[in-house]
């Protein structure tokens, strides 16, 4: 049986910062990571953006290999026996630990009796098994209209693959993008060629016999919808935090695995980060748990440190960042369409910065096609300030 004094469950951006920050503190520790995948960690970003355009496959590694560490790769973990500081993996392998991480990550959801060949996309082999398949002149029909959905539909057509988004909202980007840009975003991926089947949900997919799907729409109200027959299926549908094995070894869960400040979970040698874990944010005043990859670096990094004898909270209120086709984004905080917002325009979706408010406080900001302005909106929200209409904020962040 193999022993680390550091092990990490997990090989994503989170496993690698954690890493890193370990092997900072201790050269010449033994540090194990076991991961599912068959590839050392990689920047899982460029998935759906870079390596569509100019990013070569070369430059998404991480230096993860050259930490001197042991990879474990092509096993996923199975059980953990808190008391005995030990993990089982799925192939039989026993590996005991003193400080263990658990950077599991999440699951894509998935729909049910999919066909086989049905891409829920998520991971490098995803890519590579997309990137086989479609070509110029090849139909892709993409299900979902969040991240994946409209960085990759973005994507595919920049490479001429005739591509065609179902999703259930009137706009892509809904649960982010207040109404008038998500419908102002949906028209402009028209014009560039992506066709838009909004308000519906995919009732079923069938493989037909020349190797292609046909997949039924229903409307959101519930009539039968367009037909769409397509040579490869993409599904973008959300994902589920992983938390069975924290689950099934007695530790706090709810969404996510529950820690503490040092990202320790309810065991004191068990820490979590990353995708996976509910972490209490301090400028917000709420437990959140964030799927993006500032949250993986940075939260990976703090947990890293504080296995190797630190004792750093992670304070952090974590950025992300989506490229649509000519358009960007940078955003902080809570930013749910559903809250109040307040578009502060400098050209009417082409630049400005939009705010999130709740009971008069801003807790999201979102910087439209305008750069260098996430630290700024931190220290807004921090600050929770109480402000009387959404719209005085106009100009409190210049775009
Ligand atoms: P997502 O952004 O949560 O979007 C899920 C989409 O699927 C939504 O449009 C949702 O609609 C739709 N949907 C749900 N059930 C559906 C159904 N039965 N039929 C059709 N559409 C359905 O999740 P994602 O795009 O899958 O991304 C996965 C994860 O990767 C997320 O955690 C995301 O944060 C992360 N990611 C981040 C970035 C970035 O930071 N730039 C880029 C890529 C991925 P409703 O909203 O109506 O439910």
């Amino acid at each position: 049986m193999a022993h680390f004094p550091f092990l990490i469950i997990g090989g994503g951006m989170t496993a690698d910062s954690a890493a890193v920050a370990i092997r900072q503190h201790h050269p010449g520790a033994s540090i194990g990571m076991i991961s599912a995948e068959l590839h050392s960690p990689y920047n899982r970003p460029p998935l759906s953006k870079g390596l569509w355009k100019q990013t070569k496959l070369e430059d998404i590694w991480r230096a993860t290999p050259d930490l001197g560490i042991d990879l474990i790769l092509g096993r996923a973990a199975r059980s953990i026996d808190p008391n005995a500081h030990k993990v089982t993996d799925d192939q039989g392998g026993e590996y005991t630990y003193d400080k263990l991480l658990l950077a599991t990550g999440a699951e894509p959801r998935r729909l049910p009796n999919t066909p086989e060949g049905v891409i829920y996309y998520r991971t490098l082999d995803d890519y590579h098994k997309l990137r086989q398949i479609a070509s110029a002149g090849m139909q892709v029909a993409i299900i979902g209209g969040g991240f994946i959905g409209s960085e990759l539909a973005a994507g595919l057509a920049m490479n001429y693959i005739e591509t065609t988004m179902i999703f259930p909202d009137d706009g892509i980007c809904s649960r982010i993008f207040p109404k008038p840009l998500a419908i102002f975003m949906t028209e402009s991926y028209v014009k560039r060629g992506v066709g838009m089947i909004p308000r519906s949900t995919v009732e079923s997919i069938a493989a037909e016999k020349d190797g292609r799907f046909l997949l039924r729409t229903r409307t959101r109200d519930g009539q039968a919808g367009i037909e769409v027959r397509a040579d490869v299926v993409v599904a973008g549908l959300g994902v589920s935090p992983r938390i069975d094995l924290a689950r099934d070894a007695g530790l706090e869960v709810a969404d996510g695995i529950v820690v503490n400040e040092f990202c320790q979970t309810t065991h004191e040698d068990i820490y979590a980060a990353g995708d996976v874990a509910a972490f209490f944010n301090p400028a917000l005043q709420a437990r959140i748990r964030v799927e993006h990859e500032d949250n993986a670096n940075t939260m990976g990094e703090t947990a890293g440190r504080n296995m190797a004898g630190d004792e750093t909270p992670y304070n952090h209120l974590p950025f992300f960042y989506s490229d649509l086709f000519v358009h960007g984004y940078e955003a902080v905080g809570e930013t749910n369409a559903a809250l109040d917002t307040f578009a502060d325009w400098k050209q009417e979706n082409q630049e400005g910065i939009i705010y999130y408010l709740r009971d008069g406080f801003v807790r999201g900001v979102l910087a439209w096609n305008t750069y260098g302005h996430i630290d700024e909106a931190r220290e807004l929200i921090g600050r929770r300030l109480r402000v009387g209409r959404p719209e005085d904020m106009k100009g409190i962040i210049a775009a």
